[in-house]
């Protein structure tokens, strides 16, 4: 079966100490899960799709400005992947399997030519990665099962600030969505 990796917003501002809205430590401790998988998906000539959180800074007509401070702004370092994965990223950015895009809202599917990337491709199975497992993570997912896509999730590669949300998300993947927690 064709598969894909689907990484969503494992960047500076998300994960660093000093990130905007960071995930701080739990975010961290998935660094060498995430670059391994990553790694592993591009060489073996796997979809990798990036789909990245970017905001225009005050944004009046954007939902998540009266939500959460800024973060992940457009020109800035915060928007940058967070550590190894840049490295990874940007030694494979060239790759005809590697696909970097910015996403505005939660969900990887929202507003985005993801879909249609993944149709062309012919795959049928998606693993979903990254921060945060109850936020981002999580709508990326119901988009997938709603579009009906097979989820994998690798729960060493998930993340997130709230860990009663971090386990509450973890159920949902697999008793409500039919996804693989592996
Ligand atoms: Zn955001």
């Amino acid at each position: 079966m064709k598969r894909a990796l689907i990484n969503v917003d494992y960047t500076y501002d998300f994960i660093a100490d000093d990130g905007k809205l960071t995930c701080g430590a739990p975010g961290q401790a998935i660094e060498k899960a995430i670059v391994a998988i990553t790694k592993e998906f591009i060489e073996a000539g796997d979809f990798v799709a990036f789909g990245i959180d970017a905001h225009i800074e005050g944004d009046e007509y954007h939902p998540e400005t009266k939500l959460f401070p800024p973060h992940n702004i457009v020109g800035t370092k915060g928007l940058e992947l967070y550590g190894e994965l840049k490295t990874l990223y940007e030694r494979h950015k060239d790759a005809p399997n590697v696909y970097y895009f910015n996403k505005t809202r939660y969900s990887a599917f929202a507003g985005t030519d993801l879909e249609i990337k993944l149709r062309e491709r012919n795959i049928k199975e998606v693993y979903i990665v990254g921060v945060c497992t109850d936020i981002c993570v999580l709508h990326t997912a119901v988009d997938a099962y709603n579009k009906g896509f097979d989820i994998v999730i690798p729960k060493n590669a998930v993340a997130s600030f709230n860990p009663k949300g971090h386990e509450w998300a973890l159920e949902h993947f697999e008793k409500t969505l039919g996804a693989k927690v592996i």
